[in-house]
């Protein structure tokens, strides 16, 4: 990583926002000689080995674990902690026609890694876990300044150079201005690109509590008419287990379930989740998030362009969103690293349009997916019920069904970036050949 001290500074790509998915793009073009500079307002704090789990995690899908191996930022991952995960256990809770819920689990369906010959479905990971991790890859970079803590002052988006000002004066210009700032993105509304916006009724409450036992290698989801409740395995810390509940309700419920005394809520755990799940000795820390859908209507203008959450947020039901975030970065590095090489200008219409063929039909496929979830789930009518557990009890019963969906949430099915292959020797394909996946 290099510093800069002069008041003006032109690097090949400036990015604004280094959270997960704007440090794997600058690892990505760092490493192929592109300059980059990369801004945020905060920095993670580093994660001594004994603090308790985060309460914000992510379940990374293998393309994801690509990915992030192949920018350098897993073994670094690796050094702190993280959590496999082989099964994933996935059912709809049923009810009596006046509400009693029903013990049977006749619709449960369990996806195994090993059916298809892998050894986990995933990882469980603090978000500051895989940031660290990516940032450590991008301070390794000679091509990649980074700038954090700053506050920036002002961005000028409409020139033939896009601009950043820091409140400190100093000013930066660059080929491409790429906006990885999150859902509320101000590069995506300082350069106008508009958002289609839609709060669901629902918010997700999540919690970290201390089990017993050692740590799981199995994610618990019921559906239910008020949203799902899940249940994933942390890493154990000075020998004690962890887990992650994620309980997705009306937002009074969860304003309920946040004003519980510990020993309450407790009680309430143990009357909602399944009896085989480890006990649950107290609540290290619980708090609630908003959820909503937004899609950006354009990803992209002239020297300007968007990726991760700055260009969509989906529902977190499935655990998807930063996976289409690093899906976004792959495909983003490999498009710019091939217009350099192509001697085209970063910034040019033609060059960000290959990019936004190639994911937003992907990105609105997967929002839809969720929606369709939401959307069902949340459905109380009894024929649509019935029809649930039926496509839930027979698709359980037909391993090639449940071995199809295991690979699409893992990522391995569809067009895959090279980024996201095993290889850690990528060769970038010629432009022509990228396609949107769905193509
Ligand atoms: C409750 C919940 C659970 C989730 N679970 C999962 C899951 O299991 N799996 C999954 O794949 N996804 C999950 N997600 C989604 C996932 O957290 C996001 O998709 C991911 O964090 C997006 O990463 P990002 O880098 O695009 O944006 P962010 O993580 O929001 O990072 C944006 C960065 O930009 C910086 N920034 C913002 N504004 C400025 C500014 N003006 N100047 C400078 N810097 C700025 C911020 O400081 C931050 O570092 C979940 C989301 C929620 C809400």
């Amino acid at each position: 990583m290099s510093s800069i001290n002069n008041c003006e500074a032109h690097f090949d790509v400036l990015i604004v926002g280094a959270g997960m998915v704007g440090t794997a793009i600058a690892c990505g073009l760092g490493s192929k000689g592109i300059r980059v500079a990369l801004f945020d307002q905060s920095e993670p704090a580093p994660l001594p080995a004994d603090s308790l789990p985060e309460l914000r995690v992510s379940a990374l899908s293998s393309a994801s674990e690509n990915i992030l191996k192949n920018l350098g930022a897993w073994a670094h991952m690796e050094t702190m902690r993280m959590t496999p995960y082989r099964r994933m256990a996935v059912w709809e809770k049923l009810h009596t026609p006046w509400g009693k819920e029903i013990a049977s689990r006749a619709n449960q369906v369990v996806f195994d890694a090993a059916e298809i010959g892998h050894e986990q479905l995933g990882y469980i990971v603090e978000n500051r876990v895989t940031q660290l991790g990516l940032l450590a890859a991008a301070k390794a970079c000679s091509e990649i300044s980074l700038f954090c803590p700053v506050t920036i002052d002002s961005m000028q988006l409409s020139d033939e150079k896009p601009q950043v000002v820091l409140s400190d004066g100093r000013r930066f210009s660059g080929d491409l201005l790429i906006g990885a700032d999150g859902a509320n993105s101000k590069v995506r509304q300082s350069a106008g690109l508009g958002v289609e916006q839609r709060d669901y009724e629902q918010q997700c409450f999540v919690a970290t509590v201390e089990i017993s036992g050692g740590c799981q290698d199995v994610t618990w989801q019921a559906f239910t008419p008020t949203g799902p409740e899940a249940f994933l395995p942390l890493p154990d810390v000075n020998c004690k287990s962890y887990a992650s509940i994620v309980w997705y309700h009306q937002p009074e419920k969860v304003q309920e379930l946040l004003n519980l005394s510990g020993e309450a809520f407790l009680k309430v755990l143990s009357d909602t989740f399944p009896v085989e799940l480890p006990e649950i000795r107290q609540v290290c820390e619980r708090s609630a998030f908003p959820i909503a859908r937004r899609h950006a209507h354009r990803y992209y203008q002239h020297g300007v362009v968007l990726a991760g959450d700055a260009a969509h947020t989906i529902n977190p039901l499935a655990g998807q969103g930063v996976n289409l975030g690093f899906q976004d970065a792959a495909w983003l590095i490999e498009i710019l690293i091939n217009a350099r090489q192509a001697k085209e200008d970063l910034g040019s219409q033609i060059v960000l349009q290959r990019y936004e063929n190639a994911r937003r039909k992907e990105n609105a496929l997967m929002m839809s997916v969720m929606d369709g979830f939401y959307h069902s789930f949340s459905n109380q009518s009894r024929p649509l019920q019935l029809l649930r557990n039926a496509g839930l009890t027979i698709a359980g019963k037909l391993s090639p069904a449940v071995n199809q969906v295991m690979k699409y949430a893992m990522g391995l099915s569809g067009k895959q970036p090279p980024l996201a292959s095993e290889s850690r020797h990528i060769t970038y394909t010629p432009i022509s050949d990228i396609r949107s996946p769905l193509r």
